[in-house]
């Protein structure tokens, strides 16, 4: 068991943003990737928000991008999932993956979120085929199909919009009678002709053939309580996301969503932990804010790092008198 100075959990913009910066200030940090390098940004199709980037980029190339960056200047990737940590005694902290066990001298949490599950019967048996929860990674194989979209918020529309592309009509199932996503994303998709909607409506089951693929839903409107059947091809679901605490066995303070709370610096309630991006960000949730926040979070622990190597020194170089010195 080798210890390090810091070690990154998750492989997103934030922790990307978070390597960069401890690695070019020589802290050869280790960062565990997860099983997905670059997190839900590898899985979108374009990203035309970031700033340096007038044209969209791929989400899997702007990863590339970090990864190439981060390993530059002597970042560690491991391909590896974290199964526990021990913050209990404080620094050296422990860190288990799968193959490993890791001790760091300060942790950097950046684990994001996963996409929420609807928990209607149908949902598990046909993820993968009918059901998805990434427009990007399966929106091709439903070309010229009829799909359904779940969820009203930014996720959703714009997944809708970008389906679209691909298949012949979307319709939008959304629980109540107006969207929660932005003015200008619903503009869009208002003037796309193949988007329509089900106002006030939940789906209670996905039904499917043996082979896995989707034949239809059945739909309740939650106002009048009208059951109806609809045939559909796909069923894509965007209704937010939950963080990825749990593995912290309940050691970082979270809030009632289970998003890890941190101060302005990005510390945890640990001394010696810090977390950034999607794990402790419910509202922004962009590459720009998570990388600004992994950022922070490793500068945060730069400075907390070499404020305990200082004070340690003065205590090797003066140690406190004693009774009787
Ligand atoms: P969100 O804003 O939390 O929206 C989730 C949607 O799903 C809501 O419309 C919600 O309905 C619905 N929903 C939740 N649970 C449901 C359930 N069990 N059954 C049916 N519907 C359910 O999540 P998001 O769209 O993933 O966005 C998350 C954050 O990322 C937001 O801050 C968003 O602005 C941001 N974002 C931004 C962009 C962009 O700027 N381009 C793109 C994507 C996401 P209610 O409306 O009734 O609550």
């Amino acid at each position: 068991m080798k210890r390090e100075r810091v070690v990154i959990i998750g492989s997103g913009p934030a922790g990307f943003a978070a390597a960069l910066y401890t690695a070019r200030a020589q802290l050869n940090p280790v960062m565990i990737a997860g099983n997905t390098l670059g997190g839900q940004v590898s899985l979108t199709h374009e990203i035309e928000n970031y700033p340096g980037f007038p044209e969209p980029i791929s989400g899997h190339e702007l990863v590339e991008r970090f990864r190439e960056q981060v390993e530059r200047f002597g970042t560690r990737l491991v391909y590896d999932v974290v199964t526990s940590v021990d913050f209990s005694k404080g620094s050296p902290f422990t860190v288990n993956t799968t193959d490993q066990t890791y001790l760091a001298d300060a942790v950097i949490v950046t684990i994001g979120a996963n996409p929420r599950k609807l928990g209607v019967p149908g949902e598990d048996e046909y993820t993968g085929r009918g059901v998805s929860y990434c427009g990007t990674c399966d929106g091709f194989f439903f070309r010229g199909k009829d799909i359904v979209v779940v969820g009203g918020g930014d996720s959703a529309v714009e997944e809708a919009i970008f389906l679209t592309k691909f298949a012949n009509s979307v319709n939008i199932i959304h629980r109540r009678e107006s969207l929660r996503a932005g003015v200008a994303l619903q503009a869009r998709a208002k003037h796309n002709p193949k988007i329509s909607y089900t106002w006030n409506s939940v789906i209670d089951r996905i039904n499917g053939r043996p082979d896995g693929t989707v034949t239809s839903v059945i739909i309740r409107d939650v106002v009048s309580g009208t059951i109806t059947e609809k045939p559909t091809d796909g069923v894509f679901i965007f209704i937010g996301h939950d963080p990825n605490s749990p593995v912290f066995g309940g050691q970082l303070a979270t809030d009632d969503s289970g998003y890890v709370i941190t101060d302005q610096l990005y510390r945890t309630n640990i001394d010696g932990v810090f977390a950034a991006g999607e794990i402790q960000d419910h509202i922004w949730r962009q590459v720009g804010t998570s990388v600004g926040q992994g950022t922070s979070a490793g500068m945060s622990a730069i400075l907390w790092l070499q404020e305990r190597e200082e004070e340690l020194q003065d205590l090797n170089a003066d140690p406190t008198p004693q009774v009787g010195d």
